[in-house]
């Protein structure tokens, strides 16, 4: 085989230039990481104001210490992170690694560099998708976390203000948690929150969010609704929730819930709705647990 068709099967860019910094060869990826054809780069010179590869300080390398350059002249291998610049006018950044080589072809020395827009593609993605998760994600259950709460209740907030959109929280509170972590362990009582997180997060319309407020304590902030409604969707967690059977090692462990709700209402506040249902949730404890107290309809 050929080097150029080996060089074409690359996930990364990849070309060659020889001697005078004349592009002869340009493969696929280099095409969809630049924008630029191969058709359109061969017979360039790199310096030519194409590429403009620059450094994260702005330098231009085409004149000030081009790797390449250094490369031929050399004979060195250089690695590389700059800014190359797409064909659309954007940078992009890349890892460069430029190498010598003699041409089989014309035994002449030339150029070869290689670079990417991902250093590993893989990881790059999964780091950013874990990244982009958890700033929104609690680790443990896999429901949103408190800040993610927040900015959606303010959502909620501003549309009511606008729109009128009703919306209700649901606080809810595993009741006597502390009695499961002392009997069976830390361990099992994080199964407990990973389990009936579920069991919440499989309950909830499209629009409903779940999320982790801290501890044992989960709210649910339900959109377009009306206070039975509310109501009613407490009602059904909470029997869920009892009706959750979590396996942890050989046992099997079953808890309940109790939870205050709340319903937005003109100049209330976030923060106001939040200690209206917590309270709430409080009263539920007080009259037993496992029950479920609202605020009293409009
Ligand atoms: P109550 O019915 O009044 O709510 O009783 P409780 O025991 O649930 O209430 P309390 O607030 O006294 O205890 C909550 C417990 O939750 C204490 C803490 O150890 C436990 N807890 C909080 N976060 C976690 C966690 O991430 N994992 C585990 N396993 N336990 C947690
Ligand atoms: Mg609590
Ligand atoms: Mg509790």
């Amino acid at each position: 085989m050929d080097y150029r068709e080996l060089l074409g099967e690359l996930f990364e860019g990849a070309y060659i230039v020889d001697d005078e910094r004349k592009i002869i060869f340009w493969n696929s990826e280099a095409e969809r990481i630049t924008g630029y054809s191969a058709e359109e780069m061969i017979g360039k010179r790199c310096y030519e104001n194409i590429l403009r590869h620059v450094d994260d300080k702005g330098h231009q390398l085409c004149h000030e210490g081009c790797p390449l350059l250094d490369t031929i002249e050399h004979g060195r291998t250089n690695r590389a992170q700059v800014y190359l610049h797409h064909r659309e006018g954007y940078r992009v950044p890349v890892l460069v690694k430029t190498m010598p080589f003699v041409d089989p072809l014309d035994d002449k020395p030339k150029a070869l560099e290689i670079f990417t827009d991902a250093p590993d593609p893989k990881s790059v993605k999964q780091k950013y998708k874990q990244l982009q998760k958890s700033s929104v994600i609690d680790t443990l259950t896999g429901t949103y976390n408190r800040s993610f709460l927040e900015y959606q209740l303010d959502l909620c907030q501003r549309e009511y203000g606008v729109f009128q959109t009703s919306f209700a929280v649901l606080f809810i509170d595993i009741d006597r948690f502390k009695h499961v972590n002392d009997t069976h362990g830390h361990a099992a009582g994080d199964a407990v929150l990973r389990t009936i997180a579920k069991t919440m997060q499989a309950n909830v319309r499209k629009d409903d969010i779940v999320g982790r407020w801290g501890g044992e304590e989960f709210i649910i902030i339900l959109r377009h609704v009306d206070h039975m409604d509310a109501r009613m969707v407490a009602e059904k967690h909470r029997m869920l929730i009892k009706d959750t059977h979590v396996s942890h090692g050989q046992q099997t462990l079953q808890v309940t819930v109790s939870i205050g709700g709340a319903m937005y209402r003109e100049g209330l506040g976030v923060e106001k709705l939040i200690e209206i249902a917590d309270g709430n949730m409080y009263t539920a404890k007080k009259q037993g647990r496992n029950r479920v107290v609202m605020d009293n309809p409009m």
